[in-house]
């Protein structure tokens, strides 16, 4: 069997609560049978395994995002620690640094991601990273504290020589909508110069949407735009590309129904 994986995907949010059926429907019309849900906090958990129930082809993942680091507690990581172990829970992030909005903590960043690395390796799951005009610097974290269960560094918008850099690291990259886009010429090299088996689609929905329907409210299904896009790039049948993302998938997340 073949099909589409979203490897990034925010379906917690509030915009898609009312009518999440028909987004459920509509994936699955798209041929996207699995959607990896990222929470960024316990009410979004919760609301994700209460989706779960409903849609098994949902996979979580939770982690304290770059940006969010500042309000969380002690009490609050004590109850990280215990939900990372739930056997739900396939990764831990996005977690990472991100010094495009607040450049104010960015020790408190660099601390955050160590700490939930180690979280990660401790548990025995990947981590999925987010980077925002912090490349060196997540490279730096990431050859010091090695994340020991694999690492998808996700909507990667960086130079070939960087993500040839994380490629020996072992790191997998994730290409969200951007990849799509006339002026994304750097990310489209990129996907040129990474090999298959170390490469992911994502819609980091509701942003990010790729062509024809930029602009507008992305959703899970549209993953299938990226796809066909990179298939493109890669000059391979989007079905050989479909088959490698699902052993990628298996291979970093050790998900065996699948
Ligand atoms: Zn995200």
């Amino acid at each position: 069997m073949s099909y589409w994986i979203d490897s990034h995907a925010h379906m917690t949010e509030e915009c898609y609560q009312e009518e999440f059926d028909v987004y459920m429907q509509r994936a699955l019309d798209a041929n996207v049978k699995k959607t990896l849900v990222i929470c960024l906090n316990f009410e979004e958990l919760e609301r994700a395994f209460v989706l779960k129930a409903q849609y098994p082809f949902l996979d979580i993942a939770v982690g304290f995002y770059p940006g969010d680091v500042p309000k969380f507690s002690e009490e609050d990581w004590k109850r990280l620690e215990e939900v990372a172990k739930d056997e739900r829970v396939i990764a831990i992030g996005e977690i990472g640094l991100d010094y495009y909005w607040d450049k104010s903590f960015v020790e408190l960043q660099k601390e955050c991601f160590i700490r939930q690395i180690e979280l990660a390796n401790k548990v025995q799951k990947p981590i999925l990273i987010h980077s925002r005009d912090a490349a060196q610097d997540t490279y730096d974290i990431l050859a010091a504290y090695k994340a020991e269960y694999g690492a998808l560094l996700h909507c990667y918008s960086g130079s070939v020589e960087m993500a040839k850099r994380f490629e020996k690291l072992g790191l997998y990259f994730s290409f969200a909508g951007p990849l799509t886009f006339k002026n994304s010429k750097e990310s489209k090299e990129v996907v040129k110069a990474l090999p298959l088996n170390r490469l992911f689609v994502e819609t980091d929905c509701p942003y990010l949407t790729p062509v024809p329907h930029r602009g507008k409210q992305n959703e899970t299904a549209y993953v299938h735009y990226t796809g066909e896009y990179l298939a493109e790039l890669k000059e391979l049948d989007v079905e050989t590309v479909q088959q490698q993302m699902i052993k990628n998938y298996k291979n970093l997340f050790k998900v065996k129904d699948m």
